[in-house]
């Protein structure tokens, strides 16, 4: 089996990373995939739950090994189940890699297409917007000041050096700002611009 053609949808917390990649998901040929999702549907009883829950409580990431190691299991499971086919699905990763470490973890099973970075520099926004989120869906890691404000920190200390790592002829940002709509239009002209050369993948079948 080749490595996954994928999309990384890049980004600091609030910029819309979960928001973009549902909508990209439902499309058909691109299986959304993010990685708080799966720690989010782990059983806080069991030690892996407990040690999602120590970190991301604390605004932090959780460590690279049990984190790539989740990440492999249950990409498996979807492939086995046929629920992410890799021979006609472009997966749109969201929220992994999340620092260097990770991406080099993930290199022997993902090809790296394009990094869709949605970029926000104004730290407030985001700020707001996760806050606005915690009331909505009930996210612990959201809840107060000082745990937005450690995530922040964490992704330009641990994330923003994953961009370098690509480098830029790789990497393509988006106006987080903009409407969730103008930036989903800028996006999928993107993937519709990367059907030519997707379709010259050994062993990928584009979707008519
Ligand atoms: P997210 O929903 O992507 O913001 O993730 C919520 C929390 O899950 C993060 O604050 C981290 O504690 C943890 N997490 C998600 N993805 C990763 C990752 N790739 N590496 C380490 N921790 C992660």
């Amino acid at each position: 089996m080749g490595k996954y053609q994928t999309y990384l949808i890049f980004g600091a917390p609030g910029s819309g990373k979960g928001t973009q990649g549902r909508a990209i998901g439902t499309i058909p040929g691109y299986y959304h995939f993010a990685c708080g999702d799966v720690f989010r549907s782990l059983d806080l009883r069991t030690p892996l739950g407990q040690k999602f829950l120590e970190y991301s409580s604390r605004g932090e990431l959780v460590p690279d090994e049990i984190t790539v190691q989740l990440w492999k299991i249950r990409i498996d499971l979807l492939v086995e189940a046929h629920t992410f086919d890799p021979q006609c699905h472009c997966l749109i990763l969201d929220g992994i890699p999340r620092n260097v470490a990770q991406a080099i973890m993930l290199e022997d099973t993902i090809r790296v297409r394009r990094v869709i970075h949605l970029s926000c520099p104004d730290r407030s926004k985001l700020a707001h917007r996760l806050k606005k989120r915690a009331l909505r869906d009930n996210r612990f890691d959201d809840a107060n000041e000082s745990v937005i404000t450690h995530r922040l920190e964490t992704y330009d200390k641990e994330s923003l050096p994953v961009l370098t790592h690509y480098g830029s002829n790789l990497v393509t940002r988006f106006d987080a700002t903009q409407p969730a709509i103008v930036v989903l239009s800028q996006i999928t002209a993107l993937l519709v611009e990367d059907r030519a050369a997707l379709s010259l993948e050994d062993g990928f079948t584009v979707q008519k």
